[in-house]
């Protein structure tokens, strides 16, 4: 299998180059050449451990990773998870059922991206001989699962920029209390934005980056897409046979990540009645499903964190695969938005129904509350954001995208009770390592050069 880009201009790559360049040298996104129809397949997967599940859809994919290698891979990627089945289904009510993403490492779904992740990245150092050094910056979840997915490979050196004050103070344990001397947090002054400049234009000095083999950690990353495909696969396994080609997917969203990836495993033959995109008030792509405006307001800060972007980077996936995987279509589409701030996209025929909802943070509280009490079940403020608008479907698997112990203090106010978890309680008796450091190239890269041996 060999992966080309949403824009047409680069060369198939195998999967494992994919994964290491991350960006298509065209500024496109990699997709897999020919979707499999995995249809009949995917139903002998069923009563499958995640790790086999996984297995088995990515020998698909990674065919330039030998089978035998692979298996151990994934394997050893998802060995440190504290739930037997990794991504359970719980029912809630008749038809409404809720994924829980939140056993990995850091209590968010993103580890079951990262895990892989950080594994196919020991596994290029290893081939390879050289060391890499992976740059990142982070508002919160997504820093702490790129280390976690890092921690203590070696031959990786991981620096994640935050800025200081700013991110949740169990999100800096996360990443400042590891106690591992290949993680470097690195506390800015200033926020996000200027923390994501200075990353930038780190990458943007070539000479630089070529000499310490610099690598990034983002959402576009294609093993982090199929590995999302997985949870979506095993889920729908899970559910009773007679619910299966009923039921939508509702998914809180900020950067199209998550839902990308429940889509494409669609695409790939997994029938199901469609895909609720939930999110909260920072609105772009509940403002372009219901009403065909996809342009860019100003971020606001909301109590789901992790969801408050307004720049959908895997969005582009999802255009290609509507625009009939038209190269040029995308092209003029992203094009047009860069442009213009805006697109407008009549032609999109996804295929399946995509629906969306939006909450802002009062609704998030009452949400959480309202939960609690007729199901006796407590949410995280994200995954609050999917119980909208729900009695439409007749079949609900709402995807529980972090454990609600991540944001005591919401949560506390709205079930009365603050929930915990006993590896956050655990961070909390250590000590935070962390470097302080000023958003500008200069200084970040005169502190990776210091850390190479
Ligand atoms: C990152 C994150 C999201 C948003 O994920 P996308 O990939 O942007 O769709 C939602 N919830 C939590 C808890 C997250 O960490």
């Amino acid at each position: 299998m060999k992966f080309i880009s949403t824009r047409g201009q680069t060369e198939p790559h195998s999967f494992s180059e994919a994964v290491r360049i991350g960006l298509a040298p065209d500024k496109g996104l990699f997709v897999p050449e020919v979707l499999p129809d995995l249809s009949s397949e995917m139903l002998s997967w069923e009563g499958l451990s995640y790790p086999d599940t996984c297995y088995e859809f990515f020998k698909r994919f990674a065919t330039d990773i030998p089978t035998d290698e692979l298996k151990t891979l994934i394997s050893g990627a998802y060995s440190r998870f504290d739930h037997s089945e990794h991504a359970p289904l719980v029912k809630l009510s008749d038809g409404l059922f809720v994924q829980e993403l939140f056993h990995g490492p850091t209590l968010a779904f993103k580890d079951f991206a990262l895990q892989l992740l950080g594994s196919l990245y020991e596994r290029q150092v290893a081939q390879s001989g050289e060391t890499i050094n992976v740059l990142g910056a982070t508002s919160g979840d997504t820093g702490a699962a790129a280390i976690n997915g890092l921690l203590g490979k070696s031959g990786v050196n991981i620096f994640i920029l935050y800025p200081d004050g700013r991110v949740a103070p169990l999100q800096e344990r996360q990443m400042a209390c590891l106690e591992q001397d290949n993680v470097f947090p690195l506390a800015i002054t200033g926020s996000f934005d200027d923390a994501q400049a200075a990353l930038k234009d780190t990458f943007g000095d070539e000479t630089f980056s070529r000499k310490v083999r610099l690598s990034a950690v983002n959402s576009i990353n294609l093993a982090r897409i199929l590995a999302q495909c997985v949870y979506y696969i095993y889920a729908w396994l899970k559910l009773p046979v007679e619910r299966r080609a009923g039921a939508t997917f509702v998914v809180p969203t900020g950067n199209f990540g998550n839902v990308l990836s429940g889509y494409l495993a669609s695409r790939m033959g997994m029938q199901v009645a469609g895909f609720r995109v939930a999110t909260n008030r920072n609105d772009i792509l509940h403002r372009f499903f219901s009403a065909g405006d996809y342009s860019v307001c100003a971020v606001r800060p909301s109590h789901a964190p992790s969801m408050d972007i307004q720049v959908a980077s895997n969005f582009e996936r999802f255009i290609y695969f509507s625009l009939g995987r038209d190269p040029a279509a995308t092209r003029r589409a992203m094009e047009d938005f860069k442009r213009n701030g805006a697109v407008s996209l009549t032609d999109l025929a996804p295929g399946v129904s995509m629906s969306s909802t939006r909450m802002d943070d009062a609704e998030i509280e009452s949400v959480i509350s309202k939960v609690y009490e007729k199901h006796n079940y407590v949410v995280d403020p994200h995954t609050a954001c999917a119980f909208k608008e729900l009695d439409e479907f007749e079949t609900t698997v709402v995807l529980a995208t972090a454990h609600p112990a991540k944001f005591p203090e919401v949560v506390k106010d709205c079930v009365g009770s603050e929930p915990t978890h006993p590896s956050l309680e655990a961070l909390k008796s250590k000590k935070i390592v962390k470097y302080p450091l000023s958003p500008d190239e200069a200084s970040i890269k005169s502190f990776i050069l210091s850390k190479q041996s």
